[in-house]
């Protein structure tokens, strides 16, 4: 065997798109689901165009970045290279981010707090776009991090609806780094279908199948796909 051939056996051209697919579709498969209801978000950050070409080219059209200053830097070359992408920010947004945000993303799984609320009413109506939002859930409570505490949730949904007119169309969790996800998964799930939201932005590389059972309708997948950070 050549040195050439260990490098392409070891590493494909598509990184490990192929197999999270096949990781996607054993897990629907095991929680009985058409996987079909299951969007993969291959998150690119830090990655940049000569990474995420590839995996354009083997058909991933759906791409996650955490800064907006990052993605402005790197998708519009590349959206205009290739038709069809759709880009979701998974990453906190700052109310003066937000037109920039609203311009260029497709989606948005950060939506926490009143402000970024108003900002995005704002944006969504003068540029007349239609966005996917997420209301992010802080599920384990952590001081540190972003998101809506479950017992907030329900008054936090209702005023995004009724006080900024705000579409959701789904949660999205983080669940903390030492605990097992399930229980965490299956609160989102319970908050969901309480306020009528159909999608679920739950699951990373390591936990994309037990998110998946929980009803994960939006896996966000990085290191899996792109290599380590
Ligand atoms: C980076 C990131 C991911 C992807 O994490 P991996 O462990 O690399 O799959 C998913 N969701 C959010 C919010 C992230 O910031």
């Amino acid at each position: 065997m050549t040195p050439e051939m260990t490098t392409s056996l070891t590493k494909p051209l598509n990184g490990g798109l192929a197999t999270v697919e096949q990781d996607i579709a054993r897990a629907c498969k095991e929680a009985r689901r058409d996987p079909a209801t299951v969007k993969l978000i291959a998150v690119s950050k830090t990655f940049d165009a000569s990474a995420i070409s590839p995996i354009i080219d083997a058909g991933q059209r759906v791409f996650g970045e955490n800064r907006v200053q990052e993605a402005k830097a790197k998708w519009p070359g590349l959206m205009s290279a290739y038709p069809g992408i759709a880009l979701h920010l998974i990453g906190p947004l700052q109310s003066n981010k937000a037109k920039e945000a609203v311009a260029l993303f497709d989606a948005i799984h950060s939506v926490d707090r009143p402000s970024i609320c108003e900002a995005l009413a704002k944006e969504i109506n003068s540029q007349n776009k239609v966005l996917e939002l997420f209301v992010q859930l802080n599920t384990g409570e952590e001081p540190q991090k972003a998101g809506v505490a479950p017992g907030d949730a329900d008054a936090f949904i209702a005023n995004c609806r009724e006080k900024y007119g705000l579409q959701i169309s789904g949660l999205m969790c983080i669940p903390p780094v030492n605990e097992a996800p399930a229980p965490h998964f299956a609160l989102t799930a319970k908050i969901a279908a309480r306020n009528g939201l159909k999608n679920l932005s739950m699951g990373m590389s390591a936990d994309l199948a037990i998110a998946i059972q929980f009803g994960a309708t939006h896996v966000r997948v990085g290191s899996a796909i792109f290599g380590h950070r």
